[in-house]
């Protein structure tokens, strides 16, 4: 198993990690098979969206501010519930395909670790399985 280490930006932050585990894929010497990755945290997901343009990510962070306010009145006494449930609405894993040791990405996708209670050093688990 592989380890990405990302330190995010305040607040949201959407950083692309398409190279860095493309990187691990390249290593492991895969040709063919199955990449996972997971986020072993409660307050930052992962997704595979649009990469060609970054206002996507930007409208999609801006989008999940306006479904789940900053106010007060959660229970979680920590105070960052926001940011627990938009983690809950992104999930915290996703497979990829890898072909001829490449993954298998649309034209337009991109990988990104999503930050929602930045700024942390965070990490990303990438399993890769070949055929
Ligand atoms: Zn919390």
């Amino acid at each position: 198993m592989y380890r990405l280490s990302v330190n995010t930006g305040s607040g949201t932050d959407f950083i692309e990690i398409t190279a860095a585990v493309q990187e691990f894929v390249n290593s492991s010497g895969a040709k063919d098979g199955v990449c996972y990755i997971y986020v072993p945290h409660t307050t930052a997901g992962i997704t595979i969206n649009e990469h060609a343009d970054p206002s996507v990510v930007e409208d999609i962070a801006e989008q999940l501010a306006a479904l789940v306010p900053q106010r007060s009145g959660y229970h979680h006494a920590e105070g960052n519930s926001p940011a627990h449930i938009k983690a809950g609405l992104i999930g915290n894993s996703q497979y990829l395909f890898i072909e001829e040791g490449k993954l298998v990405l649309g034209t337009w996708q991109g990988i990104f670790f999503c930050e929602f209670d930045g700024p942390r050093k965070r990490t990303v688990l990438v399993k890769i399985m070949a055929d």
